[in-house]
């Protein structure tokens, strides 16, 4: 009826919109959860270390894991969240990140080219997770208007994802830094710097590989690839 349909409109909005949220919740969370690392090291020659400061900082961890775990219950309600490999179809994990995006894709010549593909062995809300930040970065680096290609297919035996932008470009020189955690040339209050280092983490969780290049004032191209487990059927 009429009337489902509107709530289900509406379910879906609030799917997005927790999901911005949360998205933007996790990149501090990370943040936080990194000083208090340091600062338990930093502490730890104390003498009153064992006694007073150890179980506050142990408080703050699980206050850390417990909003984290919110933000990641948010950001992915619609979906059950195994954190066990299943298989995975790449393309079907793209479509849906382009979900979460939702109108602002429309501001870009989006290209989809989707080849036919054999199942990965993954986590698909953290491959998500990569392509959502891939695909952030691409608009962040491209003029509105411009074409951002987005491909799958195999090679070398591996599943993969290609990126295409052509935006901004990267320096030979930042090149060298673009994965380090809070490298970032956005500014303060818009990058974290954390994404491409989240990226590189889920890829090598996956045993698999980002590779970037790029060509200063032409663009940008990401390349993710992912093993095919034995036995899949291509
Ligand atoms: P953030 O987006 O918060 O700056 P990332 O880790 O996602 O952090 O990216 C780090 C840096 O890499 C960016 O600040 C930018 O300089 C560069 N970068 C990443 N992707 C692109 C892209 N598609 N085009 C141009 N520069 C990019
Ligand atoms: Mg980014």
């Amino acid at each position: 009826s009429l009337k489902r349909f509107a709530k289900s409109e509406k379910m879906f909005s609030l799917g997005k919109l927790s999901a911005g949220i949360a998205h933007e919740i996790n990149n501090p969370l990370t943040n936080v959860s990194i000083s208090v690392e340091l600062l338990e090291k930093d502490l730890k020659p104390l003498a009153q270390f064992e006694s007073k400061l150890q179980p506050r900082i142990d408080a703050i961890k699980r206050n850390i894991d417990r909003a984290s775990k919110i933000a990641g219950e948010l950001l992915f309600f619609s979906h059950n969240r195994e954190t066990e490999l299943m298989p995975v179809n790449l393309n079907e994990v793209i479509q849906h990140t382009f979900e979460l995006i939702g109108n602002r894709r429309n501001h870009y010549d989006f290209q989809l080219e989707l080849k036919d593909l054999p199942d990965i062995e993954g986590i698909p809300w953290k491959i998500e997770e990569v392509l959502l930040n891939l695909l952030m970065n691409a608009m962040e680096a491209t003029a509105q208007g411009k074409r951002i290609r987005v491909g799958t297919g195999v090679e070398e035996r591996m599943v993969c994802c290609t990126v295409v932008d052509e935006g901004s470009g990267i320096s030979e020189n930042d090149l060298k830094f673009i994965y380090d955690p809070f490298f970032t040339t956005k500014g303060p209050g818009t990058g974290t710097g954390l994404g491409l280092s989240i990226c590189f983490g889920i890829m090598e969780l996956h045993g698999g590989e980002i590779r970037i290049t790029s060509a200063p004032g032409e663009g940008t191209t990401v390349k993710l690839l992912f093993p095919v487990p034995e036995g899949s059927r291509s």
